[in-house]
């Protein structure tokens, strides 16, 4: 048997395993030690341990396929499908010369740096459209947007290696030890120090228990009502005096305005709004505000909302207010969900930015790489593109004429799955992936790529860790890396700018395009186990471990926002009178197209379920197990219930992992005005039984 060491694919916590090959399979793995060699401390959690077990998976695409005229999938050569694309792309665009929403790109969280870099390039410099986006606008693109308007950096402030010293860790909106288990298992090490833990999660998560049993608080609050139950927080925190004053007068701005309104949410308005008992809010209060460090963690239990901004907002807001920002063991974390969706963001897939957060908008910065691509500036799109939920919806209108996906799987993942699939069937789909899933089903083109133990590149972890990923085997079948199939895309459409020689050279690019990569060279991280942590601006910089250092932030001073409540997009009325929220499990990633394949994973939970509380159950006359049907205004599903005590009355929790019962038919598509992220975690329901 052979080893080769690489990055966990599955959460963004960046894990370090070995792969183990045996004629020229990856059989097993094991965790990299030492632990400090490692986020994960020497451990892997269910997920990691089995990860090599949808990588020889026989679903596994193995050759271009294209649709033909009576809908059946026709095996085609490389030559064929990259002809057939470059046509129809050279067609469109000939067509619409001026028209820069005809076409768009998805890039990927799951796939490296490097090709997320190859496929905004692809847009920018090809396609000459900014309409490139990923699924972070699911998940986090409030983050980017609310953490960069307090502090002017929209990413983790401090590091995973810091919780275990943190006096109070506040986690809200995050079931930790299931998305991140090898985070979770450091705030258990924090509590074993002798750490207080707050934890706000309208259902009762594993950590909320833990919590009340070390002396710490947890607050079951209402869901979408994160903003009274900060700002009802604070209200304790200034009119105690609690707050830091000499960090706020020193290093923030927009306090007056900011404690205005903060002085309107006294914990008796918070806790009538919340329905978390007005003492709760009065003890998580006075724990953060006597404390010296708390660091707070937060994911898209405050993301997933139409409010979603206003949350992270919130949360930034309290952590300025008590002086926990530039400093170890404090911040605001919030936990990425997919491997590699930080460096995703950096590498600029996003319609508003290029690598490493430059603005589309800015001439300078435009001509900078189009000097740096070799092509005019004048070419280049010199206005936002759509999301990821626009360009569904143009698609759904006719006016988006082709659709370039890589590595995503929005019939599943994104809102209201009727409408999606709807809008993907009137576009030209091109679907890149190693399985085929509800969305490639749709498409005209297949292009099977390769998995994470089939390439090499770098991924960034939640903690802005950048790793090597590792080649472990050869391509299965027919199979290339992603950053190949766009590159032969590209040169067939008459553009050299994308003949790299390997991997290395664009991480090269990067270094030279992307200030905050500048010192995260190849030759740097096969040397550094640990990675490195941007910012790294240069070759002599060691990189990052906690952002805006002695309160010195990004954007100059941090900037208190005052921020109003406002209830969620859909509420329960008469027709749907219970309130659905989706998340995760601990044995299931994201649309599942890889762990439903891991027979481990598969075979402890294969198949969907509502979670309901005994008293919604009893009233509808629903016992444990029996499928029952979950409506919304989008539609209906029957799945399996889950009758228990994790959600409360009035509350029901499906994950979305499971196509055949799929959550996000029922989800609402309703966005944040900003970032455009949908309100996964909150829309109106009802269950009926099935008679
Ligand atoms: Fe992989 Fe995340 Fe588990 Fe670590 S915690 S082994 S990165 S899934």
């Amino acid at each position: 048997m052979e080893k080769v060491k690489t990055t966990c694919v599955y959460c963004g916590t960046g894990c370090q395993l070995w792969l183990k090959t045996l004629n020229g399979k990856v059989v097993d793995t094991r965790p990299v030690m030492p632990p400090e060699f490692n986020p994960g401390k020497g451990k892997l959690c269910i997920k990691g341990w089995n990860v090599h077990e949808f990588i020889n998976h026989p679903d596994r695409l193995t050759d271009p396929l294209v649709k033909s005229e009576n809908g059946k999938w026709e095996k085609v050569s490389w030559e064929e499908a990259i002809d057939y694309i470059a046509n129809y792309i050279k067609r469109v665009m000939s067509e619409n010369p001026d028209n820069r929403r005809i076409i768009g790109c998805f890039s990927s969280a799951k796939c490296t740096n490097e090709e997320n870099y190859v496929m905004q390039k692809f847009a920018r410099a090809v396609l000459k459209t900014n309409n490139i986006d990923h699924c972070a606008r699911l998940c986090h693109s409030a983050t980017v947007v609310g953490l960069g308007a307090a502090f002017g950096s929209g990413a983790m402030t401090n590091s995973i290696d810091e919780i275990p010293d943190a006096q109070v860790i506040f986690v809200i909106g995050s079931n930790t030890n299931e998305q991140h288990p090898l985070i979770g298992t450091r705030v258990l090490e924090a509590l074993k120090k002798g750490g207080k833990l707050i934890v706000a999660d309208p259902r009762t998560i594993p950590l909320s228990e833990l919590a009340e049993d070390n002396g710490g608080v947890a607050l079951q609050h209402r869901p979408g009502t994160d903003v009274a139950l900060l700002n009802g927080i604070m209200n304790v925190i200034i009119n105690e005096k609690l707050y830091d004053h000499d960090f706020v007068t020193q290093n923030c701005e927009n306090f007056d305005e900011f404690k205005e309104e903060i002085l309107k949410m006294s914990p008796e308005r918070a806790s009538h709004i919340t329905g978390v008992p007005q003492d709760k809010i009065i003890r998580a209060a006075r724990m953060i505000g006597n404390a010296d460090t708390t660091y707070l963690i937060y994911s898209m239990g405050i993301t997933q909302h139409t409010s979603g901004v206003d949350n992270v907002k919130s949360t930034a807001n309290l952590q300025m207010l008590c002086g926990n920002v530039g400093k170890w063991a404090t911040g605001v974390n919030p936990l990425r969900g997919q491997n590699n969706v930080q460096g995703a963001c950096d590498m600029g897939a996003l319609p508003n930015l290029f690598t490493g957060y430059q603005s589309v908008t800015d001439p300078v910065i435009r001509n900078k790489f189009a000097l740096e691509w070799g092509i005019e500036e004048k070419d280049m799109d010199d206005q936002i593109g759509q999301t990821v939920v626009e360009m569904i919806d143009a698609a759904y209108q006719g006016e988006l004429k082709m659709l370039y996906i890589m590595g995503e799987n929005p019939v599943m993942s994104d809102p209201d799955s009727n409408h999606v699939r709807a809008a993907l069937q009137k576009t030209f789909l091109i679907v890149q992936d190693i399985f085929m899933t509800p969305t490639a089903e749709l498409a005209r083109v297949i292009l099977p790529a390769v998995s994470f133990a089939e390439k090499e590149g770098t991924f960034t972890s939640t903690e802005r860790r950048v790793q090597m990923v590792r080649k472990a085997i050869e391509p299965v079948g027919n199979s290339k890396p992603d950053w190949q199939i766009i590159s032969m895309i590209a040169q067939k459409m008459g553009y050299s700018g994308l003949n790299y020689k390997n991997v290395e050279e664009i991480l090269t690019e990067i270094n030279r395009t992307t200030p905050i990569y500048g010192g995260i060279t190849w030759e740097r991280l096969e040397q550094n186990e640990k990675g490195l942590q941007w910012p790294c601006p240069d070759i002599s910089h060691p990189g990052t471990v906690f952002l805006h250092k002695e309160g010195k932030f990004s954007r100059g001073k941090g900037y208190f926002t005052p921020i109003l409540f406002k209830e969620p997009a859909e509420l329960p009325d008469s027709d749907y009178p219970l309130v659905l929220s989706t998340g995760r499990t601990l044995w299931h990633f994201h649309t599942g197209t890889m762990s439903r394949r891991s027979k481990t994973l598969n075979e402890r939970v294969p198949e969907g379920y509502v979670e309901i509380s005994q008293e919604d159950a009893s009233k509808l006359k629903i016992s444990d197990g029996e499928m029952v049907k979950v409506i919304t205004r989008r539609g209906e599903i029957e799945i399996k219930a889950r009758v228990g005590h994790k959600v409360k009355e009035g509350l029901i929790f499906i994950p979305f992992h499971f196509e055949e019962a799929a959550a996000n038919i029922l989800t609402n598509a309703a966005v944040d005005p900003v970032a455009k992220i949908p309100e996964f975690k909150v829309c109106a329901a009802r269950i009926e039984k099935i008679i």
